[in-house]
């Protein structure tokens, strides 16, 4: 896909920011797929495209066979329950007025799920993201970083997705709580057998979880491997200077 973005306008100049330009990839079934890249490469620009928050003004978007991108908003919605993504400010999914029963049973119930069963669904969700039950009756306020990152993943996983898109999920929580939520997105991936999308821009992350990574520098991914090649083999100088650059 391509998405450019016009920035400035009435005082300054105008420029056009070529935020993706080059990024054909394949994501299979059931595979995690690392996208890693400097800020500012266009990680989160590609997968806003794949999720429709922001429309690329070229390309295509493949999934279960078909072209997303020229989809109506109505033509897009059944696709919205099948693909879900999580956010790296988790506030940036859950409204702070809303309990976290409530926020994680919301989509579900929106899409048919009586609500009961989604209440039910919800309590399940945060016990495999190791919450206690009682959080249900709770308001994201009242729960860390980390705890809040496994909410809104629970809240995700509430739609039962078959493409989940994690944007940074650990990047803003301490080095001990990023272990335990990528331990719990490893062993969650495995259970439900989820195809995966994990952006981060620290390749020591992303070799803990994904079986290929794809590179991205300004807008374009110029290496797509398995995680032994990209780390034992890599082909692109970028590459080897984001390796080189691990302490
Ligand atoms: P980070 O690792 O910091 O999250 P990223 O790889 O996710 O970075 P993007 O957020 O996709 O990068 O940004 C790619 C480029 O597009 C950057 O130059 C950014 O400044 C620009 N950009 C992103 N969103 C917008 C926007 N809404 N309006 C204008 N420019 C934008
Ligand atoms: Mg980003």
């Amino acid at each position: 896909v391509e998405k450019t973005y016009q920035r400035g306008g009435w005082f300054g100049a105008k420029a056009v920011v070529r935020a993706v330009h080059n990024a054909d990839f394949t994501l299979y079934k059931g595979e995690t797929l690392g996208l890693v890249g400097e800020s500012g490469s266009g990680k989160s620009t590609l997968a806003r495209c794949v999720v429709r928050l922001v429309q690329p003004e070229k390309g295509e978007i493949i999934f279960a066979g078909k072209d997303l991108r020229p989809l109506s908003r109505n033509g897009w919605l059944p696709y919205r329950k099948r693909i879900q993504m999580v956010f790296q400010d988790p506030y940036a999914s859950l409204n702070p007025r809303r309990k976290v029963g409530d926020a994680i049973a919301e989509g579900p119930i929106t899409h048919g799920v009586p609500p009961a069963e989604a209440r039910a669904r919800a309590a399940e969700l945060l016990r495999l993201v190791q919450l206690d039950p009682s959080a249900l009756e709770r308001y994201p306020h009242e729960f860390s970083g980390g705890q809040r990152q496994r909410i809104g993943l629970a809240r995700a996983l509430a739609m039962q997705p078959e493409l989940l898109i994690a944007d940074e999920p650990v990047s803003a929580l301490d080095v001990s709580v990023q272990a335990q939520v990528l331990n719990l997105l490893a062993d969650i991936r495995k259970r439900l057998g989820l195809t995966m999308l994990f952006i981060t821009h620290d390749l020591r992350v992303a070799a803990q979880i994904c079986d290929r990574i794809a590179v991205m520098q300004r807008g374009a991914i110029v290496e797509l491997g398995t995680t032994a090649q990209v780390f034992g083999a890599p082909k692109h100088a970028y590459t080897r200077a984001l390796l080189d650059s691990i302490p």
